[in-house]
């Protein structure tokens, strides 16, 4: 087919040209004696990417899976309790992972659309008197539903209880494109993947910890090897790895934190925000609705659009699929066949954005679901032009 294809799926995210260009270069020799300084900038730089100012941001040759990995294998032992909310896929994922590991999940099965249950946490963890809850698990942005908790509020709820447990954040596809602050929020374990909002290719687990994270490791019985935080902290001290780096990835890394930290985050986080208001407008002029159920939950990332009764979102996929060329994220587990996504993050702009929605009408069309058309790309393009790109604000 001729021309880009579309990739409007939240993950793999769209790579800058910048990121590619800084990936094109010859293998290097991760023990040299001048690697420390490209790594040790890389390490203080990722810090700020994550609003880090104590503990430790860890970079490993994994997937954002290894990095949840890592903070129960570091932090955790058989029998600890957590408590967590199940409320689509990558937060059903993240608490079978924790059981796995043997720890006692106590995991409240939520309604797909809803996010963390803030008021249902303070009543588990005013009653755990003896504080028997090891940790606290946020998925912050619910890539499988489009939906974004809050996870300051579950922050002062443990500090309004003066609860001691570890709060784990699963910020994979919300960490450089929705609001994150990890200092300011208390967070104790932050997990990230490099093909979201960091607009790399799969292949980092980057995971912030914090100093009360790091310092609860001497009572943690899991076994580790390869996610063993002692041998990172060791070797990272002076800019080296426990074993062979991704020199390549974090050659693009280099690039797209330049990117990030260059755009500001506050910019970067308002740019998304404005490009999903964009979509959430488009979603609504065709008459249909989000499977987020409340504004409080929409996710400025991922847009999870449910399709009318009757109708099969795997054939919309399909279609943009294949005869338009672009990729529309699919339904996972309950809501497969019910809502077709579109991810609006990382690199994207308006008319990236455009296109999704413009090929999403074209999908619907084919597959008969009824709507005006235009009446969605309509409805994003009066909002872009009557709203300020978030640079320009910034300028201002
Ligand atoms: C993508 C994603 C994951 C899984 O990350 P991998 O890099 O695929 O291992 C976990 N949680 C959320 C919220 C995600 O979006």
């Amino acid at each position: 087919m001729s021309g880009f294809n579309g990739l409007a799926v939240p993950g793999p995210t769209n790579m800058p040209f910048e990121v590619r260009r800084a990936m094109d270069v010859a293998l290097e020799d991760h023990r040299a004696p001048d690697f420390p300084e490209f790594t040790l900038p890389l390490f203080a730089d990722l810090k700020k990417a994550f609003m880090l100012e104590n503990g430790q941001v860890f970079i490993f040759p994994s997937s954002g899976t290894g990095g949840w990995e890592s903070a129960i294998v570091n932090t955790m032992s058989p029998g600890d309790k957590v408590l967590a909310s199940v409320f689509g896929q990558f937060s059903h994922l993240w608490v079978d992972l924790c059981q796995r590991f043997g720890l006692v999940v106590d995991a409240i099965e939520c309604d797909w659309g809803t996010g963390v249950p803030i008021e249902l946490y303070e009543q588990k963890l005013a009653a755990d008197k003896n504080h028997e809850i090891r940790a606290v698990l946020v998925t912050q942005n619910e890539t499988a539903t489009g939906v974004n908790s809050d996870v300051k509020a579950v922050r002062d709820v443990l500090d309004s209880l003066g609860h001691p447990a570890l709060l784990f954040v699963d910020g994979v596809s919300s960490i450089c494109s929705i609001e994150f602050r990890m200092e300011e929020w208390g967070v104790d374990v932050a997990v990230s993947g490099s093909q979201k909002g960091f607009m790399l290719p799969t292949g980092l687990g980057i995971v912030g910890v914090s100093q009360k994270a790091l310092d609860s490791r001497p009572k943690s019985t899991l076994p580790k090897t390869f996610f063993d935080y002692d041998d990172m902290i060791k070797t990272n001290k002076d800019g080296y790895f426990p074993y062979t780096p991704a020199t390549t990835l974090l050659r693009g890394l280099r690039a797209s934190l330049d990117m990030l930290l260059g755009e500001g985050l506050e910019n970067v986080w308002a740019r998304h925000n404005r490009l999903a208001e964009g979509c959430r407008l488009a979603v609504d002029a065709w008459g249909l609705t989000l499977c987020a159920k409340e504004p409080k939950w929409y996710s400025d990332t991922v847009s999870a659009i449910v399709v009318p009764e009757g109708y099969n979102a795997n054939d919309v996929i399909q279609t943009a699929y294949k005869k338009y060329d672009l990729s529309l994220g699919a339904g996972l587990s309950k809501v497969a066949g019910k809502v077709f996504r579109i991810g609006h993050l990382g690199y994207m702009n308006e008319l990236m954005v455009l296109q999704a929605l413009g090929g999403a009408e074209l999908a619907m069309r084919d597959v008969g679901i009824p709507f005006q058309s235009g009446a969605g790309v309509g409805a994003a393009v009066d909002y872009y032009a009557a709203t300020p790109q978030a640079a320009a604000l910034a300028a201002e």
